[in-house]
């Protein structure tokens, strides 16, 4: 019985070549990126812009790089070389004012990645991470720029990933008050 089984499989294998020795996979490929100011312009002249990254901004916006990704979704920054990736799709139907947020948002993880910071640390949950509660102010201190009010701020913080838990817990954090939590 055992011995049949070993047949068979030797059979098997000399009936289908290994695809693996068939194929050829090109591995060491580019990851395709455009200079960030070429397609964002005039972030050097943001006041909060220039608070992130101080003396250095039109320096690090210029040696910035940026992919444009197929996938939907919304926009992060790499941790291995922290260039940012922006969604195709997202960055052609989002909304403006929210594309406008979250770009802030990704400045500040381009500076803590240049600082060296770890930005998925997941000792933290999402609300909770430093990285992300920073990001998250710069973004809620521009929105307030904006003169977006406080419900309006609390629903651009609200993403899929997080519950409402998390949701209150985020807003709560970043002394959000939407008046039905006063
Ligand atoms: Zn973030």
């Amino acid at each position: 019985m055992k011995g049949a089984t070993t047949q068979r499989t030797t059979a098997k294998a000399m009936a289908i070549p290994n695809p693996l020795e068939r194929v050829k996979i090109r591995r060491d490929v580019k990851v395709q990126t455009h200079r960030f100011v070429d397609f964002f312009k005039g972030f050097d002249e943001v006041d909060t812009v220039r608070r992130i990254f101080g003396n250095q901004t039109k320096k690090i916006l210029d040696e910035l790089r940026v992919e444009f990704m197929s996938r939907r979704g919304y926009m992060g920054v790499s941790d291995q070389d922290g260039h940012i990736i922006v969604s195709a799709d997202y960055l052609k139907n989002g909304n403006l004012r929210d594309i406008y947020l979250d770009l802030i948002h990704e400045l500040v993880h381009v500076r803590q990645f240049k600082e060296g910071h770890q930005l998925f640390d997941q000792r933290y949950g999402y609300t909770e991470r430093p990285t992300e509660i920073e990001a998250h102010r710069y973004a809620v201190e521009e929105a307030r720029n904006l003169g977006m009010s406080d419900e309006e701020i609390f629903q651009y913080l609200k993403t899929e990933w997080i519950n409402d838990e998390d949701h209150l817990r985020l807003a709560e954090t970043l002394n959000v008050k939407p008046s039905n939590q006063e």
